[in-house]
């Protein structure tokens, strides 16, 4: 394998873009935690990144797309492969008088504020969500009311099998914190449905998300956010509470004492204390409360003792 990564990295150097070798993932994760991946490449380029993902996968080399790496979790053992981040696929153009095309790679915050200041609503309070656009297309992110998917009119995605082509919104199957995306396909551009609202009440409904969000969510170190999807009819964060785990501390990994479905890196956590952690959440919840939660964010990557080969993406 470590001859083929030298080829791909070689073969990489051709394409326009920003190519590290052995790049740790705790340098790209909100969690400040995580092995490194074998190559990292930011593409300047939407082609660069599917010519990318086409040579890893004709090298048979496993590759991962990522964003902000503010939902992701890469185990210790680091990435194996090909890390491909979305960051600088951040173009915006602005359609008719409602409509937005976006690259994959466009911040959240920006994509809402950017929205509100031309009196375009349906976004304004998912302001606070660190991730790119592509990420929350995939994982219908969403915040106080809204989701991305309610504005989705239509995304361009990859997969090597199919190329790239639209999908009509009706063809992604949005539901709570889900679309109908495999690990396999990839969010290239989107083409949202925003409505006109005046600008101030926009303003005021931003600043209402983001003074909320503040209050609820200053923790106590470096997270990802939400760590398990909420049941049907449950919220994880009073499972969590009511199973006694607030506070509860693997090495440098701990359930946040302001809001329970959060683990915080209160200062060199390693992945395997936040990964045994969220195992360790999951198995006395599912004990004391009868419910399994299932984690929302994505852990990826190979455990520091794997052999080369036992990949557990
Ligand atoms: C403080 C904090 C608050 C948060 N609040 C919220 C919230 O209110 N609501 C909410 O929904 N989420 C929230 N999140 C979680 C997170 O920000 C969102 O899920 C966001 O959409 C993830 O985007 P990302 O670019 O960081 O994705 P990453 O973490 O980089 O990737 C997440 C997953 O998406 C895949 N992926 C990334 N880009 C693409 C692409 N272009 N095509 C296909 N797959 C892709 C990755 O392979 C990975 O599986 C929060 C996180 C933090 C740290």
């Amino acid at each position: 394998m470590t001859g083929a990564i030298a080829r791909l990295f070689d073969n990489l150097g051709g394409l326009d873009g920003r190519l590290l070798r052995d790049e740790p993932m705790a340098r790209h994760t909100s969690w400040k935690a995580g092995g490194p991946a074998a190559i990292f490449f930011r593409p300047a380029t939407i082609d660069g990144l599917t010519a990318a993902l086409e040579l890893a996968g004709e090298a048979g080399i496993p590759w991962l797309v990522v964003g902000a790496g503010s939902n992701l979790l890469v185990r210790d053992g680091g990435f194996p492969g090909l890390v491909a981040c979305t960051r600088a696929l951040d173009r915006l153009s602005w359609q008719d008088e409602d409509r937005v095309r976006a690259e994959c790679g466009v911040a959240l915050p920006k994509l809402a504020r950017d929205s509100a200041d031309r009196g375009l609503a349906g976004i304004e309070s998912l302001v606070g969500i660190p991730g790119t656009l592509g990420a929350a297309v995939v994982i219908n992110a969403g915040a106080s009311g809204q989701e991305i998917g309610q504005t989705v009119r239509r995304a361009r995605i990859w997969s090597r099998q199919g190329g790239s082509r639209w999908r009509e919104r009706t063809e992604l199957d949005f539901a709570y914190r889900r679309s109908s995306l495999t690990d396999r396909e990839v969010v290239l551009e989107v083409e949202l449905a925003l409505r006109k609202r005046d600008p101030d009440r926009l303003l005021q409904a931003m600043t209402a998300a983001l003074t909320a969000r503040r209050k609820s969510q200053t923790v106590e170190g470096p997270n990802a956010g939400s760590v398990f999807r909420n049941p049907e009819g449950h919220r994880a964060w009073e499972l969590i509470d009511r199973a006694g785990l607030r506070g509860c501390r693997i090495g440098g990994a701990m359930v946040s004492r302001v809001h329970c479905n959060f683990i915080v890196n209160l200062g060199g956590a390693t992945a395997t204390e936040i990964e045994q952690l969220i195992d360790l959440v999951s198995e006395r919840v599912e004990r004391q409360c009868g419910i399994r939660l299932l984690p929302e964010v994505k852990i990826v990557g190979r455990h520091k003792e794997d052999k080369p080969g036992e990949d557990r993406t």
